[in-house]
Parts: structure tokens; sequence; C-alpha cells
């Protein structure tokens, strides 16, 4: 029989530039590796809340971990139904999920590479998943560098943060976008974090709509339904969820939440939104019911970035044409290595 054990290890990585998000500025990230091992073999997974929007960002975190790390263990030693009923309990702590699933299957891993956690044709080497362009939040001149040098390296789908600076020079910037690239050229997403406030929200999706947007993520602050539901019907421009599905973590309570809103999108961050047990769901139900998804890293290192990509080669399959979110990984100067390269707009695995 096998000795399962588990350590935790606690590292604070630091970023190149600080990152500018919904809320505040990070100059380092604080993460959990969680490694795994049966006597022979070892597998390593990233636990990484993000301050004050995870629903398991806790004040004891490490020692939480811990304990649930011990838990696991014993969960393990007694066979695959102990663990799924384990991994079920750790349904509001997501990011632990994540890591307990990452760290499992490198451990678990049919080949002798402990990158691949699927068997799929990224985890081969074979595809590379395409990915938008992340332009941070920034003055006018610092995002239109960002975009000039995100197409240059060959982007076709940009993600822009907005709602930071003035929206209408904000507006300007898309306008000028547009003006040298046609939607057929360069796709444009933007993300608002919820900055718009709910009087406003449908005129600037109204003037944002003329600039032939893919989607608008989060145009509201999250836990307004009935607001969100009226915009998704009213609105010119598809609205894609993402702060918004923090936090509802109940396979009923998803059901229910995409009925009343409707959106056009979801957006799952797999440390955020429930692991992978949890995004497979979020993005089963949503299927249900016509309603579109992309899988996005949130600031992990390599480790948690690699796992998000292997899961979404599980997901949508060899063939992925819709741009992911996983292009963040390069933020850190100390980050951890992985076989992972971007090329032009597709991320590789080049461990083969
Ligand atoms: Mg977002």
């Amino acid at each position: 029989m096998k000795q399962y054990k588990i350590t935790t290890e606690e590292r604070v990585l630091h970023f190149k530039q600080p990152a500018g998000t919904s809320r505040g500025v990070y100059t380092t990230r604080r993460i959990w590796l969680v490694t795994l091992t049966d006597g022979e073999r070892s597998g390593v997974g990233e636990c990484a809340p993000l301050p004050k929007l995870s629903c398991d960002d806790i004040a004891n975190y490490g020692d939480v971990l811990k304990e649930k790390g011990n838990e696991f263990v014993a969960a393990l030693q007694q066979g695959d139904e102990a663990v799924a009923a384990f991994f079920e309990t750790l349904r509001d702590y997501p990011s632990m999920l994540f890591g307990f699933e990452t760290a499992l299957l490198s451990l678990s891993s049919l080949t002798s590479h402990p990158s691949s956690l699927f068997d799929t044709a990224f985890s081969r080497g074979e595809v590379g998943i395409p990915i938008n362009g992340l332009v941070w939040m920034g003055t006018f001149e610092e995002m239109q560098q960002r975009i000039e040098e995100k197409l240059k390296k060959g982007f076709h789908c940009v993600k822009l943060k907005i709602g930071a600076i003035d929206f209408d020079a904000e507006l300007e910037l898309i306008k000028q976008i547009r003006n040298r690239f046609s939607y057929h050229d360069v796709e444009l997403r933007v993300d608002a974090n919820g900055a718009f406030p709910y009087e406003d929200a449908l005129y600037k999706l109204e003037l944002l709509s003329q600039y032939a947007l893919h989607s608008i993520e989060q145009p509201i602050k999250a836990g307004q339904w009935a607001y969100m539901a009226e915009l998704c019907r009213e609105s010119p421009l598809p609205i894609a969820l993402d702060e918004e599905l923090i936090g509802v973590n109940d396979p009923e309570q998803k059901r229910q939440m995409l009925n009343i809103i409707r959106p056009a999108y979801i957006i799952l961050k797999p440390s955020l939104h429930g692991g992978m047990i949890g995004t497979r769901e979020w993005i089963s139900i949503a299927q249900d019911m016509g309603i579109g998804s992309w899988i996005t890293s949130a600031l992990e290192s390599n480790i948690g970035l690699n796992a998000i990509a292997q899961l979404c080669s599980s997901v949508y399959g060899d063939a992925i044409t819709m741009p992911q979110g996983l292009g963040t990984g390069q933020l850190f100067t100390d980050n951890i290595p992985m076989p992972l390269e971007i090329r032009g707009e597709k991320l590789w695995n080049i461990e083969h």
C-alpha cells in the first residue's frame, strides 16, 4: 500500500512591474505550494488565493491548508471514493482544492512528464492554446504603447482593463485602435471589473458597442443579480461574468444565478471558481443554457498556469479557437520554471 505524504510551503513572488488590479496595486504575490508524494513519485500543486477577492482568502490560510492536507492524505489512503467525498467538502476552499487536484494529477501522470496532467494534444506539445494579449491598467499613453506591443507580437485578441482612467479617454483609445484595426484583424475584449455605476452602465455599454467589441467583463459590481440581468437583456454588447461567480459554489445556486442573469459568457478561474471540479461544473451548466465560456488564470505562478492550461485542453479539446486568458505567467521575477512558452499568440507546452 502506498504511503502518501503532503507538505506545504509558503512562497512570496515578486512582480516585475506593480500589477494594478480591481483590488489595488500588487507588488508581491503570496502562494502556497503543496507537494504530494506516494513514496515513489511526487506532484506539486499551487494554492493561490487572491487577497480580498477569493472566497477562501482567510487569515489563517496556511494552518487551514495544513489541516486540509492531512485530511487529503487520509482520504487518499482510503481510495478514490473517499477522495471524491473529501474534494466535495472543499467547495468553499477553491484555491486549496485546485492545488490538491493539481498535485494529485501530477503525481498520477501517466507519462514521465510531471507537467502533463491530462493526455491531450496540448500536453503532448502538438498544439498551442490561443490566448488573449492582456493590457494592464495605466495612463492613456502607457496603454496605447502596450497595445502596440501586443499586436506586434502577433496577438489577434487583446483584452483591455478599463474603468481605471477617465471613461472618455478609454473610449478614445478604443476608437483609435478600431480606426487602425478592424474587428477582423483584432478582437477586443474589455474588462470593467465592476467599475460602472449601475445608473450609467447601459449608456456606457452603448457607447462602447460602437467599436465592435467582442465582450465586456463585469460592467457593474458583483452581487446585483437583478441589475446584471437587466443589463444582459438590454446591452448591445455581450456581457461576461467574472467576479459574479466568486462564492457561488453550490451547483443549484450556480444554475439559479445563470438562469436569472443569462450572460453571454462566463469566465472561469479555477483558483477562484471551484478548482477543476467546480470549473467543469460551471461550464457544463452554462453549456446547457447556451452560455459560452473561457478559462483564465488569476496571477498564479507557472505551476498554476500550467495546470489551468492543461485543464483548458481537457475541457475544450484539441482544437481551441476561442482565445483563453493564460498569459499572466510572465509577471514575476522569481517565477517557478515550467515548460511553458508563449509563441506568437499561443501558449505551448515544450516539455516534449
Ligand atoms: Mg475579469
